[in-house]
């Protein structure tokens, strides 16, 4: 049997803030015929996932394409790979099954052959909506816990403040720190995503910084008494704020830096005079260093879910077409929560 796919690539390197036009949509037929033997998985693609560090891979160079097989540059014309959760289709791999719900990675595409090798797993409860996979109970939670309670080592009652707290990791980081005894406050970019934070999610408080001008003092004075824990997600200006803010032995968890990644004049030039002095840990990582860790961040969360403890905060385009200008507005902050797209109905 043919299937159309439809699929998404970058058609040449992409350097700066990625617009739509930077994409295109192919169409291919495959088959649906696996070779006995092979291990491949044919899945046909439901909810992708839509990340910040894809930008990363889309530049001819990056630090990411050498430190992380998730992260590999990209190849213009070539279907981009990345986290989501799909229905199998046709399977020579045993144990899998068509019919089964799967979570992995997958492509920006509507079936992906999955080869032997690539991370692909059944998903263990159909107790919450798909699209939860892909975010909450996905990389954006495992991202969250394993930057929270690993690096920020927190104790009940800190200050911690978290950047891009609306987006997909910041909204879960802020939950898990009020859930867990913290004080917590969060930054984003409109009032709307402001007003979110603190009377839908609990934060202790929240503001806008593209309404401040000098971050130094607005985080003086969010933090009279200074900050214990940075969660830092956009780096530049923003991280050399909060090291001027950080008490002594204070802890800054380097997710990421997304106002760096499509301006490479923008650099986080923090008072190094502060760190020794003040004895601040900063530390980065990557969502893969704790997936040792991913059976008890599942029960932690999905416990949470259970109880509605936790808010599932998640922004969801409407098919293929819609990737390009899904993955433009994650550097326009248009997303609130996870972002992702849904291929095909479930
Ligand atoms: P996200 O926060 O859901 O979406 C990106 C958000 O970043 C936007 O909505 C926007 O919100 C904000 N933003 C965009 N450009 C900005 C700029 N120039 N300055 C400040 N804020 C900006 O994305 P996410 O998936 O949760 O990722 C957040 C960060 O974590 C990213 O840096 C990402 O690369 C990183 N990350 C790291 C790992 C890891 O394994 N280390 C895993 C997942 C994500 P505003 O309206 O608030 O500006």
């Amino acid at each position: 049997m043919e299937i159309i796919n439809r699929s998404v690539a970058i058609k040449d390197h992409v350097e700066g803030a990625p617009e739509e036009s930077d994409f295109e949509l192919r169409t291919d037929v495959i088959t649906a015929e696996l070779t006995p033997g092979s291990n491949d998985v044919l899945v046909k693609n439901l909810y992708l996932s839509i990340d910040p560090y894809q930008l990363n891979r889309m530049k001819k160079y990056s630090s990411s394409h050498e430190t992380s097989n998730y992260a590999a540059p990209l190849v213009p014309g070539k279907t981009i790979d990345g986290y989501g959760v799909g229905r199998v289709v046709a399977s020579a791999k045993a144990g899998f099954e068509k019919g089964d719900l799967v979570a992995g990675v997958i492509g920006w595409e509507e079936y992906t052959l999955v080869h032997e090798g690539t991370m692909l797993n059944k998903l263990s409860t159909t107790e919450f909506p798909l699209s939860y996979h892909v975010g909450i109970l996905g990389f954006s939670g495992l991202t969250a816990y394993g930057g929270f309670y690993n690096l920020c080592k927190p104790k009940n009652g800190e200050k911690v403040f978290v950047s891009a707290a609306s987006g997909s990791v910041g909204n879960v980081v802020g939950q898990y720190a009020k859930l867990f005894g913290c004080y917590v406050i969060g930054c984003a970019g409109t009032k709307q995503k402001v007003e979110l934070l603190k009377n839908k999610l609990g934060f202790d408080d929240a503001f806008n910084y593209k309404e401040e001008s000098d971050l130094k003092s607005t985080l003086k004075r969010y933090f009279p008494d200074g900050i214990d824990i940075y969660f830092d997600n956009v780096g530049g200006e923003m991280l050399e704020a909060a090291v001027s803010n950080m008490n002594l032995f204070g802890r800054i968890a380097v997710c990421g830096v997304i106002s760096e990644y499509a301006d490479a004049k923008v650099r986080a030039s923090p008072n190094m005079l502060d760190v020794v002095y003040k004895r601040i840990t900063i530390q980065g990582f990557l969502a893969g260093d704790f997936i040792s860790q991913y059976a008890d961040f599942f029960a932690l969360t999905v416990g949470y879910l259970r109880s509605r403890k936790l808010h599932a905060l998640e922004d969801i385009s409407i098919g293929i077409e819609s990737i390009p200008s899904a993955f433009a507005g994650l550097f326009h902050g248009d997303n609130i929560g996870k972002k992702m797209v849904q291929v095909a109905e479930e």
